[in-house]
């Protein structure tokens, strides 16, 4: 198992869950990038594209995010998860 995925949501991930079916640890199961397994492959240029913007599926359930982007960054809504939010690093 790899826990080497971006901290992009990481200040957002403390909400607390209401939804009773899905445990209050989320998991990263998916690369929030591409949206594949995030054991299935290194996903450098994934974790370098996640420091530029927002990640475009949720990394507990692979759906797709609503993503709006603040003047910080962004924040990123999944359906099940609720808000991520993060900030954008430009070189
Ligand atoms: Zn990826
Ligand atoms: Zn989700």
């Amino acid at each position: 198992m790899t826990s080497d995925l971006p901290a992009a949501g990481d200040s957002g991930w403390s909400d607390p869950d209401t939804l009773g079916a899905i445990p209050p640890v989320r998991t990263v199961t998916y690369c929030g990038h591409c949206g594949e397994s995030a054991s299935k492959k290194s996903h450098v240029l994934c974790r370098q594209r996640l420091e530029q913007g927002p990640p475009q599926y949720c990394p507990s359930c692979r759906r797709r995010l609503t993503v709006n982007e603040t003047a910080e960054g962004w924040v990123a809504e999944c359906k099940k998860h609720g808000e991520t939010s993060g900030t954008i690093t430009r070189a």
